[in-house]
């Protein structure tokens, strides 16, 4: 394998001032591990506030990281600044849920996709726009359009025009933040397969971040699951859709309908409540005040991260010191 991405205890801690209040520090982000090889897709899945987005910025930087080590093509990233980097940066790229915030709506198609070239590459105004052209016809939107602005096409038109920006100036990497969460099904998988067809030419990696499983299934070779600023299962996607191993991770899927032929279908647990405010976390396992099987030791100890038969980790006690799984009751918070 080729290791593009090494991320290693990664922690992002953010200060809130409120007024008149002691400034609080979250920890969004805590100890996440995670390896991407070229050409592969990482999905990242969990709810709103689990720390997926700031995990996503953070390998790019564009956070501040409070500890921990993140590796892109071989260079530490952890200590560069400024301009140094800058420039590793053009290597990496981000597509977001919302077009509009890489898409300056004010800007031709055709301008939006030559900035990147003229600003980084220092090409021509006649070359970038060259290639911008070329750009528009790999997304599969028509050179013709190349003078329209963002708000003359769809949604999913839209998502293609900031990927084709993304890859203008050759990255190895994009993280794509809830890239395709916007848009109906049909769309939804136009945009995924394009991904896949420009990783395959291109031999992409993506870190594919999503709060829904099912998004994430057909264009992740692994999956990580975070909840409350951890990572607690990770593996290969094969793997974590046919036996899940985290209570978490099998709540998610059993609210997708069918989620996979294979998988045991007898077990649905419904997630009730919210995620804990990420100020206040629990002690021990973070998901032990939703989780149906949580056990005295969940409140005391945070669970180690176990390698699971099948491929990947689970951080949870049931792996290690609870009852077997599968003979645990039927898990209903409801
Ligand atoms: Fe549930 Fe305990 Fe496992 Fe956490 S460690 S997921 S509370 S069983
Ligand atoms: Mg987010």
């Amino acid at each position: 394998s080729d290791r593009l991405v090494e991320v290693r205890d990664v922690s992002v801690v953010f200060h809130k001032k409120a007024l008149f209040k002691k400034t609080r520090s979250v920890e969004a982000v805590k100890s996440v591990s995670f390896g991407i090889d070229r050409g592969e897709t990482l999905g990242l899945v969990g709810e709103s506030g689990s720390g997926k987005s700031t995990t996503g910025r953070a390998v790019l930087k564009l956070v501040p990281v409070a500890s921990g080590d993140i590796t892109v093509g071989g260079q530490n990233l952890t200590d560069l600044n400024g301009r140094a980097l800058r420039k590793a940066r053009r290597r990496m790229q981000m597509v977001f849920q919302d077009p509009y915030s890489s898409l300056d709506p004010s800007a031709t198609v055709a301008a939006s996709i030559s900035e990147p070239l003229m600003v980084h590459d220092h090409v021509s105004a006649r070359a970038a726009r060259a290639r911008a052209l070329e750009l528009i016809e790999l997304v599969g939107l028509r050179a013709s359009h190349a003078d329209r602005y963002p708000y003359e096409f769809s949604g999913g038109q839209r998502q293609r025009i900031a990927i084709a920006r993304a890859i203008a100036l050759n990255p190895d990497f994009i993280v794509c933040d809830e890239a395709v969460s916007a848009l109906d099904v049909s769309t939804q998988n136009q945009v995924i397969n394009l991904l896949e067809r420009l990783r395959t030419e291109f031999d992409l990696a993506y870190l594919f971040i999503a709060h829904d499983l099912a998004i994430v299934r057909h264009i992740s070779h692994r999956v990580a699951v975070m909840y409350l600023g951890r990572i607690v299962e990770s593996g290969p996607a094969e793997r974590v859709y046919n036996e899940p191993a985290h209570p978490y991770t099998q709540a998610l899927l059993s609210a997708i309908p069918n989620p996979s032929p294979h998988r045991r279908a007898d077990r649905r647990i419904v997630l009730a409540g919210e995620v804990p405010d990420p100020a206040r976390p629990p002690s021990g396992c973070p998901f032990r005040t939703r989780c149906a099987f949580a056990m005295d030791i969940c409140a005391e100890r945070m669970p180690e991260h176990t390698a699971i038969n099948g491929g990947g980790e689970v951080a949870c006690h049931l792996q290690t010191s609870g009852p077997e799984l599968s003979g645990a009751p039927l898990g209903d918070l409801t």
